[in-house]
């Protein structure tokens, strides 16, 4: 934190939410074997501090913990709750500039990013502060003259949530807001690269008056991330289970929720297509992709993965979508202004889109701009033509900052390929040919689509996939129903 700029007076500084606990039962806790592991800036390798390695029997404890608490949260009108949410998302923006330099600190991601991730995260508090207002049972019409039918809707329980490094404060917001809203109670593993933002968010949650046990977050080691998930899937004091993060962890959750039938939302990887018709407006695209491909260094779920032109505009697009690259992308550290493009979250990384851009070179692709790595976890931003759909990055997420551009013919062939996945998350496309906006929009295989927009997430609408990117809804008021179970109520012997 020592690369970091003064807070503005009567601020707290960054530094004030490091804290090296986790935070269970509304306390700062060590892991009960002493253990801790360091967090590391992925701008410049330093050590940012350490935190508690929680095991099973840590897990276990705060479970019990958030099963105990449930019992009187569930009680709670959505008034209080509303009210306490509200203070939590006041706070979250009055800190967002010390919040923004923490969370660029750990994720690498850009300050001016971090704010945007800050006020989104915020606005999922704010959003269910208001939406546990708006949830609303049922009174159903009878068949039966001496009877009526009700239908209720309750809080689920204690929920738990493993949540990624990429958004490490608004995938927190976006699953703790809605569940704490609905009257649950949350034990959460954050990712091991990214724990600080989810501990100042505790901390926050706090001073907002939300009660001990209501938000628990465990921290955890990758090595100890199965026991700490395996743990809060199996057990049976936890009835809801929300994860975002890569298809193959989720899926194994998936399996290991079975054994207690849990609630299960998923959010996993994407492999979003980019498609640019023949109508569309180019810069417009161009514009659109750049936020698409390169916000977050590309690590988003969803980043647009294969970019699909068509052939009369293809030149026209590659030609100024390079000269936008070269102008306005700057690679550094995200603390420093004028950054766009921080590093990636590590080494592994790295390798990873190194051997993307291999793969795609060796089978006929052509590097426009970029395509190498910078030292440390920095990675150009790259562009590739004559992209294939057998290149390993049409078939792979590939989380990081390349651009394969693919050529297409028609409408009906592009459409094809574009489904032509086993993901459904996002999709965007551009085109100013009103029918074809609504054919395209509608065949789609995903639970995202941006229409002339390169960036549409936001609190107030569903975000979700199709196919194998994942299971539920998060945000907007669809957000809040994950959270809660129906019940139908007979009311008989009436006279
Ligand atoms: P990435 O590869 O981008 O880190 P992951 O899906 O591996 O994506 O990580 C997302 C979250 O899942 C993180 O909090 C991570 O610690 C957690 N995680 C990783 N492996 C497991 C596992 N076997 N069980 C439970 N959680 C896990």
């Amino acid at each position: 934190m020592d690369n970091l700029a003064p807070p503005k007076p009567g601020a707290r500084p960054a530094s004030s939410f490091v804290y090296d606990k986790a935070f269970v039962n509304g306390e700062w806790v060590a892991a009960s074997s002493g253990k801790t592991f360091e967090v590391v800036n992925p701008a410049n390798g330093k050590v940012i501090g350490s935190v508690p390695d929680m095991d099973a029997t840590d897990t276990e404890r705060a479970i019990k913990v958030a099963y105990k608490a449930f019992q009187s949260w569930k009680e709670t009108t959505a008034k209080e709750r509303s009210t306490l949410l509200r203070k939590w998302a006041n706070l979250v923006n009055e800190n967002i500039e010390e919040l923004s330099k923490l969370l660029t600190s750990e994720m690498g991601k850009p300050l001016a990013e971090a704010k945007g991730e800050i006020t989104y995260g915020g606005g999922f508090l704010e959003l269910f502060a208001e939406e546990c207002k708006r949830v609303e049972g049922d009174i159903i019409q009878t068949p039966v003259k001496s009877r009526r039918l009700l239908v209720l809707k309750q809080p689920i329980g204690v929920s738990g949530m493993i949540t990624p490094w990429n958004f490490p404060n608004a995938m927190i917001t976006r699953k703790a807001g809605a569940a704490i809203a609905a009257g649950c109670t949350v034990v959460l593993k954050p990712a091991e690269d990214t724990p600080y933002s989810a501990l100042a968010l505790c901390d926050l949650a706090k001073e907002a008056g939300i009660p001990a046990g209501v938000l628990n977050v465990v921290t955890s080691s990758r090595n100890n991330a199965g026991q700490v998930g395996k743990t809060i899937c199996e057990s049976p004091l936890v009835t809801k289970m929300s994860f975002t993060g890569s298809t193959a962890v989720g899926k194994l959750l998936l399996q290991q929720c079975a054994s207690t039938v849990k609630k299960v939302s998923l959010e996993l990887g994407g492999n979003a297509p980019f498609i640019v018709f023949e109508s569309a407006d180019v810069d417009a695209a161009v514009q659109g992709v750049m936020g698409a491909k390169f916000r977050c260094s590309g690590q988003t779920c969803v980043c647009a993965n294969r970019i699909f032109v068509h052939e009369s505009i293809y030149d026209e697009f590659v030609q100024k979508m390079a000269v936008v690259v070269e102008k306005d992308l700057k690679l550094g550290d995200g603390i420093d202004p004028g950054t766009t493009q921080g590093p990636l979250i590590n080494k592994k990384a790295v390798e990873k889109i190194e051997a993307h851009v291999q793969d795609a070179v060796s089978k006929g692709a052509k590097v426009v701009c970029g395509g190498k790595s910078k030292g440390g976890n920095f990675f150009e931003p790259t562009i590739l033509t004559e992209v294939t759909n057998e290149m390993r990055c049409s078939r792979e997420e590939i989380f990081g900052p390349i651009a394969g551009i693919i050529r297409f013919k028609t409408e009906e062939e592009v459409v094809g390929l574009a489904n032509a996945t086993s993901s459904g998350l996002a999709g965007y496309f551009y085109s100013r040919d009103f029918s074809q906006i609504w054919r395209v929009a509608e065949r789609l295989e995903s639970g995202l689509v941006g229409v002339n927009e390169g960036v549409i997430s936001t609190p107030d609408a569903p975000f979700g996939g199709w196919k194998e990117s994942g299971l539920g809804s998060e945000g907007g008021r669809y957000g809040i129903e994950e959270y809660l179970e129906i019940k139908y109520v007979c009311m008989g012997g009436l006279q």
